[in-house]
């Protein structure tokens, strides 16, 4: 595999991947220096995709592995491995199943009015907000929710 690594501004040499706080790669120029947020020489900066990581469960859609991936603004997917993304050609070939994750955003200080547990608030992958309880979970291998079913969508 020929490794991408030179800059497509300059043309000099990309320096070393690093790692920021939420867990991004990125490479920025070697020529770059950043100083106080600011930069000195080329400002050219090529964020990474996380890598995925192969999931111990199959495709609904084809029966092949899933992946667990996340985009540049962190939401996290699951997506069948046999997808593969042309840049050249901008197309997507192979299985085009994908499922966003919801995200658990914080614990509340709420009781359930159901059952009396702790809620949680959740944000779907389109941005909606919800709170719901703490002991709902989703059986994945009987496809079935357990626990209560209480859901707040708020007003
Ligand atoms: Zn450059
Ligand atoms: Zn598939
Ligand atoms: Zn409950």
């Amino acid at each position: 595999m020929d490794n991408d690594d030179k800059c497509p501004k300059c043309g000099s040499a990309l320096g070393e991947i690093t790692t920021t706080k939420s867990g991004k790669k990125l490479q920025r120029c070697s020529t770059g220096s950043w100083v106080d947020g600011k930069v000195e020489g080329c400002d050219f900066v090529k964020w990474l995709p996380s890598e995925a990581q192969t999931l111990d469960e199959k495709c609904p859609k084809c029966g092949a592995p899933l992946l667990m991936a996340a985009t540049r603004f962190g939401k996290r997917m699951k997506k069948c491995s046999t997808n593969k993304w042309d840049p050249a050609t901008k197309t997507a070939s192979g299985c085009d199943y994908v499922e966003w994750m919801k995200t658990i955003l914080e614990p509340l200080e709420e009781d359930c009015p159901k059952c009396g547990s702790k809620l949680v608030q959740v944000e779907t992958a389109s941005g909606k907000r919800f709170k719901k309880c703490s002991t709902n979970q989703w059986d994945r291998e009987n496809k079935v929710a357990v626990g209560c079913d209480y859901i707040d969508w708020g007003k």
